[in-house]
C-alpha cells in the first residue's frame, strides 16, 4: 500500500506533546542513519544526553507507527494487539513517540518512500505445512543446517540417531537375547512384499554382448538379490555399529520374509525360476555376514 504520509500525519499520530519535541531533535539534527528498511524507514535518534535510540517508522494496518526502545514506545506485542483492534475500527490512536516523529520528519525531507515492502513468500507461508511437507531428504538437509547452527544439540541428536537403528530397550537384553519382535516382524513383511512383487517382464534372458547368455535362473537370481541388497546393506550397517541386537533380529526378519515367499508364488513369476529353497539358496550371505562379524545367529533363528 502507497501512501501519502505528510507533517499532518505525523502530528496526528504523534502521543500528547511529542510532535513538538520530535520536531526540535529533527531540527536539532539529531536524526542520522536514515534509509529505506523493512517496510518503512530505519534511522537513529541520538538525544541531548547521548542516547542513541535505534527507531523505525512506517506503515502498518493502514497506521503510521514506530518502533523504538524508549519508555514512550510500547511493547511491541501490545503494540501490534492494539494495532489489530484498532485496524478493525479504523480509529488510530496516538502512538508516536518524539523519536519516531523525529525520524518521520527526517523521512519527509529526504522524500523516502513509506510504500511497505513487498510481502515475499517466505513470509506468508505456513511453516508448520512447509515442514511436514518435507521430503526424506530434505528433512535430513534441515536437520544438518540446524545442528551446524545449534552445535548444543549434536549429544542429543546422537542418542536419537543411536536410538533409530537400536532395538527399543536391547541394553536391558542379553546380547543376542533380544525380542527385536516389531522389527524381525516388519522386516519380513518388507522382503516377502518386494521378492513377490518382483516383475517377469524385468528379467533379462538371451545373449548380451560382452555379459554372454543369460538364462531365466541367473535372471531371476539377478533380480532377487537386487531386491535383497537394501536389506543386506542396512545389515552390514548395524553390525558396523555393534548394534548386534538389532541385526539379530533384521538378520531373522530376512530369512523369515524369505521362508514366507514360498507357496505364495506360481505360473509365471520370478520367484519360479529363482531356486528351489529360497531362504537356503538366499539366506546364506545374510548367515555368512554374521558368523563374519564373530555374532552369528543363535541356533533355532
Ligand atoms: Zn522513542
Amino acid at each position: 500500500m502507497a501512501a501519502v504520509i505528510e507533517s499532518q500525519h505525523l502530528k496526528q499520530a504523534a502521543l500528547p506533546g511529542r510532535y513538538v519535541a520530535g520536531a526540535a531533535l529533527h531540527r536539532a539534527g539529531a536524526v542520522s542513519d536514515v534509509e529505506p528498511g523493512y517496510g518503512g524507514t530505519c534511522g537513529v535518534v541520538t538525544v541531548t544526553d547521548g542516547t542513541a535510540y535505534e527507531v523505525w517508522i512506517g506503515v502498518r494496518h493502514r497506521l503510521l507507527v514506530a518502533e523504538c526502545d524508549c519508555p514512550d514506545a510500547e511493547p511491541e506485542a501490545a503494540t501490534d494487539q492494539r494495532l489489530a483492534s484498532v485496524a478493525r475500527d479504523r480509529a488510530a490512536a496516538p502512538q508516536l513517540c518524539a523519536h519516531g516523529v523525529a525520524l518521520g520528519l527526517a523521512a519527509l525531507d529526504r522524500q523516502l518512500s513509506w510504500a511497505p515492502a513487498p510481502r515475499t513468500d517466505a513470509e506468508t507461508v505456513d511453516p508448520s505445512a512447509a515442514l511436514n511437507s518435507l521430503t526424506p531428504s530434505e528433512k535430513a538437509r534441515v536437520l544438518d543446517a540446524l545442528l551446524d547452527s545449534n552445535p548444543e544439540l549434536l549429544e542429543r541428536v546422537y542418542k536419537l540417531a543411536v536410538q533409530a537403528l537400536d532395538l527399543p530397550g536391547s541394553a536391558r537384553h542379553a546380547r543376542g537375547h533380544s525380542s527385536g519382535g516389531e522389527l524381525r516382524e516388519n522386516t519380513a513383511a518388507a522382503v516377502r512384499q518386494a521378492l513377490l512383487g518382483l516383475d517377469i517382464d524385468d528379467m533379462r534372458t538371451g545373449y548380451r554382448p560382452g555379459h554372454g547368455y543369460t538364462d531365466e535362473c541367473e535372471a531371476a537370481r539377478r533380480l532377487v538379490d537386487a531386491a535383497l541388497e537394501p536389506f543386506l546393506a542396512d545389515l552390514t550397517r548395524r553390525l558396523g555399529l555393534g548394534l548386534t541386537s538389532a541385526a539379530h533380529a533384521l538378520a531373522s526378519g530376512i530369512l523369515d520374509g524369505l521362508r514366507a515367499c514360498e507357496g505364495s508364488y506360481d505360473g509365471d513369476q520370478v520367484l519360479c525360476y529363482a531356486g528351489e529353497d529360497l531362504e537356503e539358496d538366499y539366506g546364506y550371505g545374510v548367515r555368512d555376514r554374521l558368523r563374519t562379524a564373530g555374532v552369528p545367529l543363535p541356533s533355532g533363528d
